[in-house]
């Protein structure tokens, strides 16, 4: 067998423009099925009409992640070189309780007839990857299945972080869940050989508690500085490709709130900047992701306090582990992110409804 750093580290297969809202689902770890506006009908694999009546107006909405085993295969040929390393395989069909019929990723161990549980995640490349194990049972990232995920454990990790709080908090959760080595950096340091060794990047873009000159917001700069020291460091190592880069942005990455301008538009660039980067890097096999933040300040209008450094650590892991390409660190965001998704126009009003902000337009300052 090849070594696998010789065979592609995506698969070849890229399923079509149908496939993108569940694409989106499994990235936030959430699972849907397509429903037919005229007739009510669920369906699964995606098209572009509904199987039953032929209407076009579809929408995707969240489904029950459960089923029963129909039956399972292993796969011991496969035209597709990324699994032909892998080989055997182990996929299998899936009676949804919501009705269609779906393939799946089998756990080993599971035998037809029995009830399952569907994780929604995503290949190596970003294409949605549902994994089925034991109804009631755990690890849907163990074994060959962990190729979907980005586990810390075993994995160099490079830490960027200016608040010795999160630093420290993320330092001992990754410690904790067995990474095999953390570099800490300041956000703006240039390490090239750390970054080339790294295996997952995270960078934390949070911006500082600065409830009294509301932040000139300055994290931009830095993230756009560490991406381009990092991309030609991650090019030039040689063997397996890295796994993944995280970034820790706030809610103003998503929402503006009154009072906070130039901060709401430092976070959204820095946002904007990962996403524009992620297809490139899914095309190398490398995950981007965001673990999205209750930011300090301006709590009226967030209606919760900021995330805990130990609570945000603990998102960051289980985000990493699971494969995702977002969460939320804390009940407050996502509870904002989920108004965010559902109809981002109306959370921007209800963001902008407090009126306990500050008036004046935020001196400036010198970036850090
Ligand atoms: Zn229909």
């Amino acid at each position: 067998m090849k070594p696998l750093s010789a065979v592609p580290s995506v698969p070849a297969f890229a399923p079509g423009a149908d496939t993108l809202g569940l694409a989106a689902a499994c990235a936030r770890g959430e699972f849907q099925l397509q429903h037919c506006e005229a007739c009510s009908h669920a369906q699964y694999p995606p098209r572009a009409a509904c199987q039953r009546c032929l209407a076009t107006s579809l929408r995707w909405r969240p489904a029950r992640a459960a089923g029963r085993l129909l039956s399972a295969s292993w796969l011991h040929h496969s035209q597709d070189p990324h699994y032909r390393a892998r080989l055997p395989w182990r996929i299998g069909l899936v009676a949804l309780d919501d009705g269609p019929v779906m393939l799946a990723h089998v756990q080993a161990d599971i035998e037809a007839g029995a009830a399952v549980r569907l994780h929604p995640g995503l290949d190596r490349a970003g294409h949605p990857a549902l994994v089925a194990t034991q109804a009631g049972g755990a690890g849907a990232r163990e074994g060959k299945l962990a190729l979907f995920g980005n586990a810390v454990g075993g994995r160099r990790i490079a830490l960027f972080s200016a608040d010795a709080a999160r630093r420290e908090a993320l330092l001992a959760a990754l410690t904790q869940a067995g990474a095999a080595a953390v570099a800490c950096l300041a956000p703006a340091a240039v390490d090239t050989r750390a970054m080339a060794e790294a295996d997952i990047v995270i960078h934390d873009a949070l911006p500082t508690d600065d409830t009294e000159d509301r932040g000139d917001g300055d994290a931009y700069p830095t993230l756009r500085a560490h991406l381009q020291a990092l991309l030609p460091a991650w090019r030039q190592r040689g063997g397996e490709p890295p796994l993944a880069w995280l970034g820790l942005f706030s809610l103003d990455a998503l929402l503006a709130a009154p009072g906070w301008p130039l901060r709401a538009a430092d976070q959204a660039a820095c946002r904007a900047l990962c996403q524009a980067l992620r297809p490139r890097l899914a095309a190398q096999g490398i995950r981007v992701a965001e673990l999205i933040a209750t930011p300090a300040g301006a709590e009226a209008c967030w209606e919760s306090p900021a995330a805990r450094p130990a609570a945000l650590a603990g998102a960051a892991i289980a985000l990493l582990a699971a494969g995702l390409e977002s969460a939320a660190a804390d009940a407050g965001a996502q509870r904002w992110l989920q108004r965010w998704l559902a109809d981002p126009a109306l959370a921007q009003r209800q963001c902008g409804q407090q009126e306990d902000f500050p008036p004046d337009w935020p001196e400036p300052r010198a970036a850090r």
